[in-house]
């Protein structure tokens, strides 16, 4: 039973993009037996970190588990789709969490503080080491990456780290389709595009502004884009995603900017013409050396430039080409 192991090492190093697809479309269409959508889960919290890697490819337990606990806790508790997975040891956690803090229901996860945060990744993370790794482990032969419990560990293997990056969008939209098509399934109610929608936004976060008091402290007041000053008068300042959230999935303090509303509101779903990447690379220069928010943000701490390089590479050939600038 693969999903009782301690320690999963990788059992291929080198796959095809075509072995690759063939093992993720089995992932994703087969009906595993326990009908849980915890495969489903761990994809998108490793797309969640795909930028999060060291050099060698590691993630560590801590981040995967708050992505995963941040995507059934909004789930769960503020969408209320308990049904679909309930009973799970994700579930029965998440709402033991509740009821202890005495949470309402539509809170979502980055509403929580960061002690209730950090109590509910703890917990997801002791699940995750019974349930999660190891299941999805076996599911790829042991192909798609290698864990540790001990270390808390997990080791991409770099030619699915590659692929994921590459094929980013698409299988975005193939793991929420099959994820909310096995939560219809398991609720026998709501219909799938209204299940969609709360699935293609469970990851995402309500609110910014913890980043934009972040980069108040340490950039220039002005809009990224217009250079218009901020915070005059009426106009409020927007924190936008430098590559859209659509692609990205995930909020990282290198890939945000602070801007006008009128930018931030023309710009939307676009990536901004490439003039933008070598400020964004230069603006991520000045924070990657202020000791203060590196020790607070670790995700600051794996920041490399060829990082904002590639993804922006990549969001172009997953389609992202209506550039954007300001006018
Ligand atoms: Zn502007």
């Amino acid at each position: 039973m693969s999903h009782k192991l301690r320690v999963g090492e990788l059992q291929s190093i080198y796959l095809t993009e075509e072995q690759i697809w063939r093992s993720f479309t089995t992932i994703l269409t087969t009906r595993s037996k326990k009908s849980s959508t915890y495969k489903y889960g761990l994809l998108k919290a490793m797309i969640e970190n795909l930028y999060q890697v060291d050099d060698e490819a590691v993630v560590f337990y801590d981040q995967l588990a708050y992505s995963f606990a941040k995507i059934y806790w909004n789930l769960v508790i503020h969408h209320g789709l308990e049904q679909g997975t309930s009973g799970s040891a994700v579930v029965k956690r998440l709402i033991e969490i509740q009821r202890e803090e005495s949470i309402p229901e539509d809170i979502t996860f980055d509403k929580l503080n960061a002690t209730i945060q950090v109590k509910a990744t703890t917990r997801i993370k002791a699940v995750m080491k019974t349930n999660v790794f190891g299941a999805l482990y076996g599911d790829t032969q042991g192909s798609f990456y290698a864990f540790d419990h001990k270390e808390e560990r997990f080791q991409f293997n770099r030619t699915v780290l590659t692929f994921m990056r590459k094929y980013q969008l698409l299988m975005v939209d193939l793991i929420n389709y099959h994820m909310a098509k096995m939560i219809e399934r398991l609720n026998d109610a709501p219909h799938i595009n209204y299940l969609l929608e709360k699935v293609e936004s469970i990851a995402k976060r309500s609110t910014l502004k913890p980043f934009e008091r972040v980069l108040l402290q340490y950039t220039e007041n002005t809009c990224f884009y217009c250079d218009k000053p901020l915070n005059k008068g009426q106009a409020k300042t927007h924190v936008d995603h430098f590559i859209p959230w659509s692609f990205v999935q995930s909020d990282q303090l290198w890939n945000l900017v602070l801007t006008c509303s009128k930018c931030n509101t023309s710009k939307k779903d676009k990536l901004p013409i490439r003039d933008f990447l070598r400020l964004v690379v230069e603006r991520n220069e000045v924070l990657v050396v202020q000791q203060e928010i590196v020790s607070q943000d670790k995700n600051l701490k794996n920041y490399k430039e060829e990082k904002m390089i590639h993804l922006y590479e990549y969001s172009i050939q997953n389609g992202y080409e209506n550039i954007w600038w300001p006018r």
